[in-house]
Parts: C-alpha cells; sequence; structure tokens
C-alpha cells in the first residue's frame, strides 16, 4: 500500500524559500520590469545564469554526476558544481542520491518523487515534506572519492547565496548602481531560480504524465518534444528511463538535446570523453518489442469485438504485422547478441519498417471506431 503524503512532516526551510521565491519571483520581479524595464545588460545576465545554472544541473548533476553518462575534465566539473549550487537544488551528492533512487524504484513507494502519489507530489510536494527515516546517502560512493564533490557538498548553500543570488547583484550594482543591484538579484537571481526549478521539477512531473512510450511502457516516464523545449533536451524522459546511462536523452538526430550537443562539443575540444551510446540495434530492438506489445494488445481488443466479419480481416491484418515485427525483432536480437554493429542503411529500414507498422496499426483502430459506433 501507498504511504500517504506526509503532511505533518513540513520541511519549513524548504517550504519558506521556495514560498519566497515563488512570491519574489512572481511579483516584486514583474513590478521591478514594469517599473524599470529590462535593457541589454541584465538581458544578458539572466540568459547566462539560466544558461549556466540549467545546464549545471542536466550536463552536470544529471548526466555526469547521477549516471556517469561520461568523464568530464576538472573544469567542467568545477563550473557545474558552482553553477550547480546556484539553481538551490541542494548538494550534488544529495540530488545524486534521490535521482539514482528515482530510477531504482521509480513509480514505488521508495521514488522520492514517485508520480502515483500525484502530480503535486511529483513536482513539489516531495521538497515540501520530510520523509522519516530519512533515506540514507549509501548509493553515492563513488562521488564521495571525487574531491571536488565534496567540497561543493560542504559549502554548496554559501555558493548558491554569493554566486547565484549576490553575484548578478553585485554585478548589476557596477552596472546600473541601487537600481542596477535590485534589478540583478531580482531578474537574474530570483526570477532565475524559479524559471530553472520549475524547468527541473517538470522533468519529474509532467515528464511522467504527458507524451509518448515509444521504448517501454515499464514505467509512467514519457517522451515529449514540447518539454525538451523547456528542460535543456531533457524531455525524451521515456528513453532516458530505458536507457539511463545513455549521454543523449533525445537519441534521434533531430531530437532537440542541448545537453547531449554541449557534452559533445566538450568532447571534441578534450573536455568530455569515454561519452556512452547504447548500440543502435538495441534501441531498435526495445522499439519493436514496444510496438509488438501494442500490435498484441490490439489483437486481444479485436478478439473481444462483436463483429465477426470485422474481427476476422482486423485480426488477419494484425497477424501480419506481428510477423513483419517477429522478423525485424530476429534480425536486430542476433545484432546485438553477435555485437554486430548495424549499418547505417539496416537501422533506416528497420526504423521504417517499425514505423510503418505502427502506422497500420493506428489505421486498423481508425477503422475500427465506426464499427463501434
Ligand atoms: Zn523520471
Ligand atoms: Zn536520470
Amino acid at each position: 500500500m501507498k504511504k500517504l503524503v506526509p503532511t505533518k512532516r513540513v520541511d519549513w526551510i524548504n517550504t519558506a524559500f521556495l514560498f519566497l521565491i515563488t512570491l519574489l519571483a512572481l511579483i516584486a520581479a514583474p513590478i521591478y520590469l514594469w517599473h524599470h524595464g529590462m535593457n541589454a545588460f541584465q538581458t544578458g545576465m539572466f540568459v547566462f545564469y539560466v544558461l549556466a545554472t540549467g545546464m549545471s544541473i542536466t550536463l552536470g548533476y544529471h548526466r555526469l554526476f547521477s549516471h556517469l553518462s561520461f568523464k568530464a575534465k576538472w573544469p567542467v566539473r568545477l563550473f557545474t558544481l558552482v553553477f550547480g549550487a546556484c539553481a538551490f537544488e541542494n548538494s550534488v551528492i544529495n540530488w545524486a542520491s534521490d535521482h539514482r533512487r528515482h530510477h531504482k524504484h521509480t513509480d514505488h513507494d521508495d521514488d522520492p518523487y514517485d508520480i502515483s502519489k500525484g502530480f503535486f507530489w511529483a513536482h513539489i510536494g516531495w521538497i515540501l515534506f520530510k520523509v522519516l527515516p530519512e533515506p540514507p546517502l549509501d548509493n553515492v560512493a563513488d562521488l564521495r572519492k571525487d574531491r571536488l564533490v565534496m567540497w561543493q557538498a560542504k559549502w554548496d548553500k554559501v555558493i548558491a547565496l554569493t554566486v547565484g543570488l549576490m553575484l548578478p547583484a553585485a554585478l548589476g550594482y557596477l552596472h546600473g548602481g541601487p537600481t542596477g543591484a535590485l534589478g540583478g538579484f531580482l531578474i537574474a537571481g530570483v526570477l532565475r531560480v524559479f524559471v530553472v526549478q520549475q524547468c527541473t521539477f517538470f522533468i519529474n512531473s509532467l515528464c511522467h504524465t504527458i507524451g509518448r512510450q515509444p521504448y517501454s511502457t515499464k514505467c509512467s516516464a514519457r517522451d515529449s518534444f514540447l518539454m525538451s523545449l523547456f528542460t535543456f533536451g531533457e524531455g525524451y524522459h521515456n528513453y532516458h528511463h530505458e536507457f539511463q546511462h545513455d549521454y543523449r536523452n533525445g537519441v534521434k538526430p533531430w531530437n532537440f538535446d542541448p545537453t547531449k550537443w554541449a557534452i559533445w562539443c566538450l568532447s571534441k575540444v578534450g573536455l568530455a570523453s569515454n561519452l556512452r551510446r547504447v548500440p543502435h540495434a538495441k534501441i531498435l530492438l526495445a522499439e519493436v518489442n514496444e510496438a509488438r506489445r501494442r500490435a498484441e494488445a490490439e489483437l486481444a481488443r479485436v478478439a473481444a469485438s462483436e463483429d465477426t466479419a470485422w474481427k476476422e480481416s482486423a485480426s488477419e491484418a494484425i497477424e501480419k504485422l506481428l510477423e513483419q515485427l517477429a522478423d525485424c525483432y530476429q534480425a536486430l536480437e542476433e545484432s546485438v547478441a553477435d555485437k554486430v554493429k548495424l549499418s547505417r542503411e539496416a537501422a533506416e529500414r528497420w526504423s521504417r519498417e517499425i514505423r510503418e507498422v505502427l502506422e497500420h496499426l493506428g489505421e486498423i483502430r481508425q477503422l475500427r471506431l465506426p464499427q463501434l459506433a
């Protein structure tokens, strides 16, 4: 049975902080903008801080430290640790520990942001309430060996306050006096913290609620192009949950995944290495598996239909699609077992075949609707 939301265990520090940030971002920042507007300096500082802190969470906290999906030289680790702290999302040790438990226990009680406890809980509720006894930090022993990580764990609140809030205010003062200081604090500081935090929270809530599940329906994670726009490419969450150690979340070349592009660029200048990629055949195999599951579910639905003539023709069509998928599955499975790299042409062919089967399946569903009316 699910544990109830621990309403009697409010984390007052987190709650007060988030309440204050929200109030300042939604009321004080717009009042400032109404009176003083946004000059080029304030705009530049806001954009820099959104990118630096947002990407430090996705590229650093998430893909580098939580999933070890690539290796990074110290300047990258230091940058993402400093600006990751400025997102006010805790130290990387705590963040990665929660996140690793999220992957291990997705949709179950031990998942800190378990979506089955409701959208609000997954989005922000889990931060407002303490879970007692506090889960041990027993899954981040590897991170404790990194001296930079341990340094950040000691100073993350100080870094967040000085670099995340006081520095933009100081830079604003140098550029525009006291009004500039207030602008720097409210826009590049507070409003930016609010924006980046909400984007991160959406990954835990919306990315487990809206979108497609092309790789697996084992858990609630979903792929959404729309969400990738607000999350530096983390919107391809269905793929990510199936293959969490891949440095790419948007694995298709056309997927919008700025974090993946940034890691690739860092590797080209020698600041990142050992980029982990799941072989193409393995990814396609997951897609075929999912397509088969859908076709079988459709076949079961058709079998339950009362319309005998329709049942026969639709079943026959779906059986054919299943045969096609079985051939595809076999070829891909052999390629995975023998560790044979799939040629680009073969990958494109199988990919096209899976797409066509899913389209046919959709057409069969569409045709069935008038029969049911
Ligand atoms: Zn997730
Ligand atoms: Zn993850």
